[in-house]
């Protein structure tokens, strides 16, 4: 058993998967009568799909650069965040994350019966690293999560306080880069090579335009890989959901036009809420939201509401009174948000 290894739950270790039809024959046939499908239908979806997205996961190397032999698709990273939590962890773990961030962790935390302890950001939402180091010498949590960048601030963490924190764990890190995309910048993947405890997720939800498919991608060193193929359900992506995923990679000129877009609306938005009187801060963002500031945000957010356009209201979170997250739409979008706002009445 090696460093990694040592890290799972035993049972884990020794779990004997479950072996599909198709994992038991891998091989061309004319007569598949092996896994009680039915015959009808011919378009494909009759059969089961392929347990590990063989074909997904090289066109993601194609596409994203992200080795085959590294990646594991899940069905959203949601799916992700829970296996990740049930291989390393156990009733009563503790696990760390930030605060304000994505509200996924702690509620799969609480599915698991896990203990969360969240450490605040910074003022200017940076992560905190010497609290954070405490936290990891206090309490040696199993998993770490950092969400770069942030949901719901928007902004990437610096790849050094992020290399920082993950050296000191002895636990798993995990980085979700479910917008890095947006932020210009390759993501952290390939920091595994050198820490194997590293964990990255991506989603084809976001930059990919395929939230309903429900398609996340662990990045993970061998012996996680290893697990997480093991412990995933074995049927957890659709046929339908592989093709779309498919079908959408190969568009990724156009993807990436649309992201180029988006960072362009991005800019003007960001600039515009500036000149707002009624909107106090506008923080810096590296993703397809922006979160502001302003005196009464369930006022805004009614008022928003009453002209038909829905963002998020996030002011009873902590550190987050005041603000709405708004998601950048398309440019009609977006003029319609801004001929709303123009006539806001402080
Ligand atoms: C949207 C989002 C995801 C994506 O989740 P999926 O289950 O893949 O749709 C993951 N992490 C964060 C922080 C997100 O905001």
């Amino acid at each position: 058993m090696n460093d990694i290894q040592a890290l799972m739950n035993k049972h884990i270790r020794t779990l004997t998967p479950y072996s599909t039809a198709r994992d038991d024959f891998k091989g061309k046939a004319e007569v598949l009568l092996d896994a009680n499908e039915s015959w009808f239908g011919g378009s494909g979806v009759n059969r089961y799909p392929d347990p590990r997205c063989t074909e997904l996961r090289k066109k993601i190397e194609d596409v994203m650069s992200i080795p085959f032999s590294m990646s594991a698709i899940t069905n959203g990273s949601d799916e992700a965040i829970d296996l990740l939590m049930r291989i390393f962890c156990a009733p009563g773990d503790r696990i760390v994350i930030e605060r304000p961030t994505y509200g996924a962790y702690r509620v799969f935390a609480d599915l698991n019966n896990l203990s969360v302890v969240d450490v605040p950001l910074k003022d200017d939402y940076t992560l905190d690293v010497d609290k954070i180091g405490a936290v990891i010498s206090g309490m040696q949590p199993k998993i770490i999560f950092i969400c770069s960048p942030n949901n719901p601030t928007g902004q990437l963490y610096s790849f050094e306080s992020v290399k920082a924190i993950a050296d000191m764990n002895s636990g798993i890190t995990v980085i979700d880069e479910a917008y890095i995309d947006f932020s210009g910048k390759e993501g952290m993947w390939r920091y595994i090579y050198e820490n194997p405890r590293v964990v990255v997720l991506r989603t084809l939800s976001k930059a990919w335009a395929l939230a309903g498919a429900r398609i996340g991608i662990i990045i993970a060193s061998e012996e996680i890989h290893e697990a997480v193929m093991k412990a995933k359900p074995p049927y957890n992506v659709s046929e339908l959901s592989q093709r779309a995923a498919l079908s959408m990679l190969d568009r990724r000129d156009e993807i990436e036009s649309v992201k180029e877009d988006i960072i362009k609306e991005r800019k003007d938005l960001s600039e515009y809420f500036s000149t707002l009187p009624f909107i106090s801060e506008v923080f810096p963002s590296d993703s397809n939201f922006i979160l502001i500031r302003t005196g009464d945000a369930d006022r805004l957010y009614d008022y928003l509401a009453s002209k038909s356009i829905i963002v998020r209201n996030r002011t009873s979170e902590p550190l987050l009174s005041g603000c709405l997250r708004i998601t950048i739409g398309n440019r009609e979008e977006n003029k319609r948000l801004k001929e709303a706002l123009d006539g806001y009445a402080v």
